[in-house]
């Protein structure tokens, strides 16, 4: 028999980039094929050549559609990929739209570059074009929640419920008898009854994030503190601007903020979701409805679509969306992305920033160095599209939102998990957080941890 090795081609060390390469000697499985993003000599690497042969690859295996775990498919089909990408439904609809969008955001930053001329290359070049992303996503392959993918030499697989966003997985994988759980990101335990699945399964190794392993998110009602800011920053004239991602997160921001007008509690102004994917990622959403915890479940029953809300405009094209953005009425503007790394939120904060009326709120995490990571942490001016933006609207951060687990939530997840693995190699996390999580399970279960390094190879045995 072979050696099965587990080498970490991104996401190690830091939150982005997701790529793990499993390998038995003659079968080689990517499981999640992310994006890097945040800092630039992080988002450079997505322009190295591929660790191995991209054509070599037997499948890759995909735990959710957030583009750090996804957004490279495009580029590992046009450097030579040719096998499938297994995922679940709900994933494969959401890469529908979103690396098509991405696809077009890296087009138009290029084009955006070439026109100024402030890119410092000859030529920007999109890392791949929409055309790529269409391509990609005819690859997918959406597997059924517990059913058992057989591959023809040593790979058998099957996912479980992350609880993380619509669709999102465990990976448990067998290579050549040797059990591996990927847990892409690990979704949260909400009092509305959302919550990542208890394996029936062991596993020998687990393959494990740590975005939140030094933090714990906080867990009080947040409505009120939603309602209160939206109510102050309308009531002096100004805007709400919400950098988001147009799934999981906006749509559940979206069902708060219209039941706090339904109740009154803010008043009953324009709802901008400017994204040209939202009216599709919102079909998306009802589509799988039965999937929600309890408290959306009833939202969505009392409140119907969004695309059918009289306050909500779906700004799908620019002049749609420079409309929204030039308007001078108070409105709440939800646009990606939602670490102000680009898209068309960056036209937004532009305008909106420079005003003290206006509010920024991010209800997501803040990769280090990005725009969004500059702002909540005090930057007074950051540079958007060449030019330097004063910022002084008030900037609010809400981590309820975060559909990650903080480090609580994945102990009590560990809790669940039947028998101890040989070993738990920590991913997806800044280094003081994966430090953090690791000296908690050793000190709570006595498990064998270890923080996986860029590149780092290890033997399974
Ligand atoms: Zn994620």
């Amino acid at each position: 028999m072979n050696t099965v090795t587990l080498q970490f081609l991104g996401a190690a060390g830091t939150v982005t980039g997701s790529r793990h390469l499993l390998s038995t000697g003659d079968r080689d499985l990517l499981v999640d094929c992310g994006l890097f993003q945040g800092r630039k000599e992080l988002r450079l690497k997505n322009w190295e050549p591929f660790p191995i042969p991209p054509k070599d690859l037997d499948a890759v295996g995909i735990t959710h559609a957030h583009l750090d775990h996804s957004g490279y498919l495009p580029r590992l089909v046009t450097g030579g990929f040719h096998g499938l990408v297994y995922c679940s439904r709900p994933t494969a609809d959401l890469l529908g739209i979103l690396l098509p969008d991405a696809a077009h955001l890296q087009e138009e930053d290029a084009e955006f570059a070439n026109k100024k001329g402030f890119s410092k290359h000859a030529k920007a070049l999109p890392l791949y074009t929409a055309e790529d992303a269409q391509d990609a996503l005819r690859h997918l392959r959406p597997v059924m929640h517990k059913q058992v993918v057989q591959m023809d030499n040593g790979f058998q697989f099957h996912f479980h419920n992350a609880g993380h966003i619509l669709g999102s997985k465990f990976l448990h994988v067998t290579a050549d008898g040797v059990r591996v759980l990927f847990t892409g990101d690990v979704g949260r335990y909400r009092a509305s009854g959302g919550k990542p699945e208890t394996l029936p399964d062991p596993a020998d190794y687990l393959v494990m994030e740590s975005t939140y392993g030094d933090r714990l998110h906080p867990k009080d009602d947040v409505r009120p503190r939603l309602a209160k800011v939206i109510q102050e920053t309308v009531k002096q004239g100004g805007t709400v601007v919400i950098p988001a991602f147009a799934v999981e997160r906006t749509q559940r921001l979206l069902f708060l903020i219209r039941s706090l007008m339904e109740e009154g509690q803010i008043p009953s102004v324009p709802i901008h979701i400017d994204s040209p994917m939202a009216i599709e990622a919102v079909k998306i959403f009802m589509r799988y409805s039965e999937e929600f915890d309890e408290e959306t479940k009833a939202m969505v029953k009392r409140l119907g679509s969004p695309l059918n809300w009289p306050q909500v405009h779906f700004d799908k094209t620019v002049e749609e969306s420079k409309q929204a953005s030039s308007s001078r009425y108070p409105a709440i503007i939800i646009s990606s992305s939602g670490m102000a790394t680009g898209g068309r939120v960056l036209h937004h904060l532009a305008q909106r920033l420079p005003d003290h009326r206006n509010t920024v709120l991010f209800v997501g995490f803040q990769a280090p160095e990005t725009r969004g990571r500059l702002i909540c942490d005090g930057a007074g001016t950051v540079k958007i599209h060449g030019e330097e933006i004063p910022v002084r609207a008030r900037i609010e951060r809400f981590e309820e939102f975060s559909d990650h687990a903080d480090y609580e939530e994945m102990l009590r997840w560990l809790e669940s998990f039947p028998g101890a693995p040989k070993q738990v190699f920590l991913v997806h996390g800044e280094p003081e957080a994966a430090r953090a999580l690791e000296q908690r399970i050793e000190k709570k279960f006595g498990w064998g941890v270890h923080v996986a390094q860029p590149g780092e190879k290890v033997a399974l045995h």
